[in-house]
């Protein structure tokens, strides 16, 4: 059975450069299973290695919009692409806007050991 760990980087993490292929969104929630069952609202994929972004875990604690206490924002801004649905796109066929950032990350981290399980938000 999948973890949310993996859950996690299945559908958050691509440690490649950001692409400038504007299909890249439609081809990655397709490709990575984001788009099972519903066009899902906004997803953001982050382009880091996989060891900083477990890193967020342990930098600076926040509260969870949810008001859970095991969120943490990272220290630094991270190269992160949005992938936002267009309102006019119908499942199966997800279409996405491919929007690229450099933002700050929240994400809720969880276990032993400790690693990203959600992604909060980008500030
Ligand atoms: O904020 P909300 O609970 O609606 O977010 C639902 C899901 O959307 C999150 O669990 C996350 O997978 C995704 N999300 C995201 N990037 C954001 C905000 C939400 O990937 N900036």
């Amino acid at each position: 059975k999948e973890s949310r760990a993996m859950m996690f980087q299945r559908q958050h993490m691509d440690p490649d450069d950001p692409s400038n292929n504007s299909n890249y969104c439609n081809q990655m929630m397709r490709r990575r299973l984001v788009t099972e069952g519903r066009c899902k609202l906004l997803n953001t994929f982050i382009h880091e290695p996989l060891v900083d972004v477990q890193a967020i875990c342990l930098q600076g604690n926040v509260i969870c919009k949810n008001g859970q206490p095991n969120c943490h924002k990272s220290s630094s801004r991270m190269k992160i692409t949005d992938c936002r649905v267009k309102s006019n796109s119908k499942y199966p066929d997800c279409d996405y806007y491919t929007i690229h950032k450099e933002r700050h990350i929240i994400v809720a981290c969880e276990g032993n050991p400790y690693v990203p399980v959600h992604f909060h938000a980008s500030v």
